[in-house]
């Protein structure tokens, strides 16, 4: 029998493509799989928490981390800095487990040069209108932030060729098994391309 693989696991979609809730779904139904909790100098939101959802830390501190190369990738996004710490990424793979990294476009591409190993999934919305609709819903930004987040959503739409595997986020339930199915078959080295 082949040796099991332990990966990351890099998830996109653009802001409002329900990333979050299949991220929640796969790690309650692997417990094989951890999940990679960024660094970011956004300020939290009312239903945040540091330390779970990610760590808020000032840019002064950002740029600290920056320039030690404690980020495996790090990314400005929608005007805020993003970083994936190595540490945790090295922790989980030593451990022999899976790590999730819900991070987006530019920073995948920056990831994968360093971990080609990465199993890369990216989430397409049904469509654009359920995009900007799903924003509205999760009552979380003003109007500007809403229509700044959908015309980064076409450039990453667009930017995402290099992804392993492309899926619509329409199901969540038959989105996270797809995703499960592809993580064992690559973990068991039936990976195909
Ligand atoms: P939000 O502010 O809505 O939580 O996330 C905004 C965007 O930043 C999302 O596309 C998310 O995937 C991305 N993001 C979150 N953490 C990281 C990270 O560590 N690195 C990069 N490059 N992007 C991230």
């Amino acid at each position: 029998m082949t040796q099991k693989k332990y990966f990351p696991i890099i998830v996109s979609s653009p802001s409002g493509g329900g990333k979050s809730c299949i991220c929640r779904e796969i790690l309650k139904k692997n417990k094989d799989i951890l999940y990679s909790i960024s660094y970011t100098t956004r300020p939290p939101r009312e239903n945040e928490d540091d330390g779970k959802d990610y760590f808020f830390i000032s840019k002064r501190h950002f740029r600290k981390m920056r320039r030690n190369g404690d980020f495996l990738e790090w990314a400005k996004v929608h005007g805020h800095y993003y970083g994936t710490s190595r540490k945790v990424i090295e922790n989980a793979l030593s451990q022999e487990k899976f790590i999730i990294l819900d991070i987006d476009t530019k920073g995948t591409k920056k990831f994968l040069k360093r971990m080609p190993e990465a199993l890369s999934i990216f989430l397409f919305p049904p469509s654009m209108k359920i995009l900007e609709k799903r924003l509205k819903n999760r009552n979380t930004d003003d109007e500007k932030t809403i229509q700044f987040r959908l015309r980064n959503a076409r450039k990453e739409l667009a930017d995402s060729w290099y992804y392993d595997l492309f899926l619509i986020n329409d199901e969540i339930s038959i989105v996270v098994d797809k995703i499960l199915q592809e993580v064992k078959n690559k973990s068991e080295g039936i990976y195909l391309n």
